[in-house]
């Protein structure tokens, strides 16, 4: 078993962890997380966490999952709060676990602001988001030298359920050589029209990473001109991030990892 001898924060009690648990692979939770899990009493985890991570959670603890997923069920996102500030009153030390990081994309600042303003002391446990660690274990890097020296993060699913339009498409589309699509698949086809009215090219490459850093991870690879109809041919299903740019093209060299 691992040596947690290095000096990790305590665990108090009446506080809560927000913490990030990776986009799968449990040996990408950081040792804060593990701490965390190995001394909460209650896990709050939200739909994306796989289940050897939550296994992790000390004996004894309780473990209640209250999530969202791709807008299927619906916890409220208020009841969850309520939730959170509702132990920590009661003295316990409560884990809220979030897939990949809690501050991307995730939820994690609306629950920080609710704590912040309820003043219930918090720590966030920052994880591997999967717009990053997961694109690596497809073999696709978010930056190379020779290819990008930026990236957008962009969701394809705003706080009302449609693509995003708070933000100029066109100025992001012209600006960024690399673009990663976070809950992208719902809209894929709209997605592309947009950025291909944007002036990206259709023949750009792109993947499209599901389950990634689990052993179910599929990657498809494809045109931004035609994969939205390649995603509904293969029936992708979510949760997935699309990755647009030249990276993609060093997965034929960098594609590393084989799902057991
Ligand atoms: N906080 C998370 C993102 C939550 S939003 C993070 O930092 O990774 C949910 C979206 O994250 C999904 O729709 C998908 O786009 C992406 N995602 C999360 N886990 C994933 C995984 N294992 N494989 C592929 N995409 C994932």
């Amino acid at each position: 078993m691992f040596d947690l001898s290095v000096d990790l924060a305590p665990f108090e009690a009446g506080t809560v962890w927000l913490v990030g648990a990776g986009p799968g692979d449990p040996g990408l939770l950081s040792l804060l997380a593990l701490h965390g899990l190995r001394h909460a009493d209650h896990v709050i985890c939200d739909a994306l966490v796989d289940a050897r991570i939550i296994a992790l959670a000390r004996p004894g603890a309780v473990v209640e999952a209250m999530g969202k997923r791709g807008g299927l069920e619906s916890v409220p996102q208020s009841d969850i709060t309520a939730r959170l500030v509702e132990l920590a009153r009661q003295g316990v030390r409560v884990l809220r676990l979030k897939g990949g990081d809690p501050f991307v994309f995730g939820r994690g600042p609306e629950e920080a602001l609710a704590l912040a303003a309820a003043g219930i002391p918090f720590r966030v446990v920052p994880g591997i988001t999967a717009g990053i660690g997961g694109l690596a274990y497809a073999g696709i890097p978010v930056t190379s030298r020779d290819t990008n020296s930026a990236v957008a993060f962009v969701t394809g699913h705003g706080a009302d359920g449609e693509l995003p339009d708070e933000f100029d498409w066109d100025s992001l589309a012209r600006g960024a050589p690399v673009m990663v699509f976070y809950m992208g698949l719902k809209h894929l086809d709209r997605l592309a029209a947009r950025l291909l009215a944007a002036g990206r090219r259709p023949d750009e490459p792109v993947a499209v990473v599901c389950r990634a850093a689990t052993p179910d991870q599929t990657v498809l690879e494809s045109r931004l001109g035609s994969v939205a109809a390649d995603v509904a041919a293969a029936g992708l299903k979510p949760p997935a991030v699309v990755v647009l740019g030249g990276v993609v093209a060093l997965r034929d060299r960098l594609d590393w990892w084989i799902p057991s």
